[in-house]
Parts: C-alpha cells; structure tokens; sequence
C-alpha cells in the first residue's frame, strides 16, 4: 500500500489512493459467519478459539448473515443444505467472499458418489478460495483468510460492480434454489 503520513500545520494526516485506504480497513475487519455443516466446522471454531486466535487479523466470527462478509462452507453439503446456504449467502451484504474448507465442500470428498451431497460448493456459489484437507487444520483456513485479504488488497473497490454470484451449474441444484 503507498500511503504516507504527512504533518501539517493543523496536525498529521495521510496521504494514498481511496482504494488503498477503503482496503486496507476492509482487509483487516473480515467478519465470517458462524455456521457450519459437518466435522470441518469443530476446526472453524478451533480457528475462533485462543490458540489460532483468527481474533488478532481482525477476523471475528458473526450469528447473522446481515453482518457477515466471509461464508466458509465448513462441512459435507447435502442437496437439502444447499438451498439453505444459498439463501444466507444472498442474504449477506456485497463485498462478499466464500471459502470452501475441506474436501467435501471442495468436491464431495468421500461422499462423491452419494445421491444426497453435493459434489462442491463452486457448483452453487462464487468460491473464491479452496483449502484441501479432511479436515484441514486450523492453520491452514487461516492462510485461506490470508489469501482473502491478499484478494481484497488488489481490488478497485470504488469500481468493483459486486455481481459476482454465479448461476447454479448443477442441474439438480437448480430445482432446488
Ligand atoms: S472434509 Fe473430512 S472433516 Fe471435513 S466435513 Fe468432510 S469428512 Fe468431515
């Protein structure tokens, strides 16, 4: 980020581009929704916990959707989930970020060949990030998170038009939004 800090007669401000400071602030106060759908999510709240302590990026987890602008799709995905978190998703406000942590939510993982889940989380929402692991610890989500903070860096945000959510590309899930 070019921003410099200049005194002036009336006392200091900053100089940078509009971009640069709006990201700099986004980057640092990423609010994630607690939620999850199967194992992933015990290591989503290790990462809220004390050890990982995703507190000191700025990272807080919120209940709500309206508050949220981080989804980590943490767990299995049933077709009988997707339509539900599809909807907090639409719920969220723009900027918006989706991260698929583990396997399943990256492809189904080992329940690929089920009737009932699933076989991504790319395949009903705009993923920006996926993290490998069953599960994956939480060490790594939080380098997921990092790299959603590298993402936001390089955003123009002012000329961003936030229409980013991709059309369902499985046929089943399209019956079901
Ligand atoms: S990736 Fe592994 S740990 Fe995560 S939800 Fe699937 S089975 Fe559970």
């Amino acid at each position: 980020m070019d921003a410099m800090v200049e005194q002036g007669p009336e006392g200091s401000f900053v100089l940078g581009k509009v971009d640069d400071l709006l990201n700099l602030a986004r980057k640092n106060s990423l609010w994630y929704m607690l939620f999850g759908t199967a194992c992933c999510a015990i290591e989503l709240m290790q990462t809220g916990g004390p050890r990982s302590d995703a507190d000191r990026f700025g990272m807080v987890f919120r209940a709500t959707p309206r508050q949220s602008d981080t989804l980590i799709l943490a767990g299995t995905i049933t077709y009988k989930m997707a339509s539900r978190i599809r909807l907090l998703y639409e719920q969220m406000a723009e900027p918006k970020y989706v991260i698929a942590m583990g396997s399943c939510a990256n492809t189904g993982g080992l329940f690929q060949e089920s009737y009932a889940v699933v076989n991504g989380g790319d395949l009903f929402l705009p993923v920006d990030v996926y993290i490998p692991g069953c599960p994956p610890r939480s060490e790594s989500l939080i380098e997921g998170l990092m790299l959603i903070q590298q993402k936001i860096e390089k955003e123009p945000w002012l000329k961003k038009a936030w229409t980013n959510t991709k059309n369902p590309k499985d046929p089943q899930i399209e019956g079901l939004l």
